[in-house]
């Protein structure tokens, strides 16, 4: 773990005349869970955007794995390794569980990959989130944590090199919360590099080898979650003083 897969250089993102992102600077590397905290509104969502191509920084570069992203489209970033979860879960309602993961999985595929082969990929995803005997499942009857499982699941059908996920734990319980720490850690032991937004501030101290804070769009703090949570900026930046 110590090669730079991501690169984020002075990425400034403004909406009219508001700054949301103001010349972030950071790096994540290969194989790392890296934590991103901040208060409600402080440009979490907006990074994550302009790193996954919803949204184009207006300043700055974004590298990944060598390769400059700014211009270009979200589906080209996907085709590049990059898959994010949304804060509200996304799926495609009237499929099933398998048919949600089998268009991601498909757009990442090889050409004339066997229907077979991206089955198999699929159903180990959801085998690896004990989401299997949901496979066949259309989506309107999962419950709140199958959702969000669903959601990370899509994400990483598309075999993402870096996944991001945006609040993937918001409204569950704590043992809930642990089974999606659990989840991911297993995907990173399996060599995927991992961005967590998260506002339960447990789940991502546990989870992170390193964390950064937004607050007003600004990068404020950088370390080792030990670090972060003694920081006074941190602190004053979540108690709003
Ligand atoms: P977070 O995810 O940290 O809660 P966001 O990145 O969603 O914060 O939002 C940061 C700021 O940018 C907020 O003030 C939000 O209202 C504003 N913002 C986000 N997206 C847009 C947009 N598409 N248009 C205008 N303002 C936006
Ligand atoms: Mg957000």
């Amino acid at each position: 773990m110590s090669e730079t897969l991501l690169e984020i250089n002075g990425v400034t993102k403004t909406f009219g005349g508001f700054t949301a992102l103001s010349k972030v600077s950071t790096e994540v590397l290969s194989g790392e869970r890296f934590g991103l905290i901040g208060p409600n509104g402080s440009g979490k969502t907006t990074l994550i955007n302009c790193i996954s191509g919803l949204l184009q920084n207006d300043g700055g570069k974004i590298i990944f794995d060598g390769k400059q992203l700014d211009g270009l489209p979200a589906h080209k970033r996907t085709a590049a390794g990059i898959t994010r979860t949304f804060q509200i879960p996304r799926p495609f309602h009237t499929m099933t569980v398998m048919d949600n993961l089998k268009i991601p999985a498909e757009f990442v595929s090889k050409p004339g990959a066997p229907q077979s082969e991206i089955t198999d990929d699929a159903m180990a995803i959801l085998e690896t989130m004990g989401m299997a005997e949901k496979a066949n499942q259309e989506t309107s009857g999962l419950t709140q944590i199958e959702l969000r499982k669903l959601e990370l699941a899509r994400a990483i059908a598309a075999k993402p090199k870096l996944l991001i996920s945006d609040e993937a734990m918001a409204g569950l319980t704590g043992n809930e919360v642990d089974e999606v720490l659990e989840i991911l850690i297993k995907f990173n032991e399996q060599g995927m590099t991992i961005i967590m937004i998260e506002h339960i501030m447990r789940a991502v101290m546990q989870f992170s080898h390193r964390v950064i804070c937004l607050d007003a769009g600004e990068l404020i703090a950088e370390g080792v979650p030990e670090e972060i949570v003694k920081d006074k900026g941190v602190e004053r930046a979540y108690l709003g003083v």
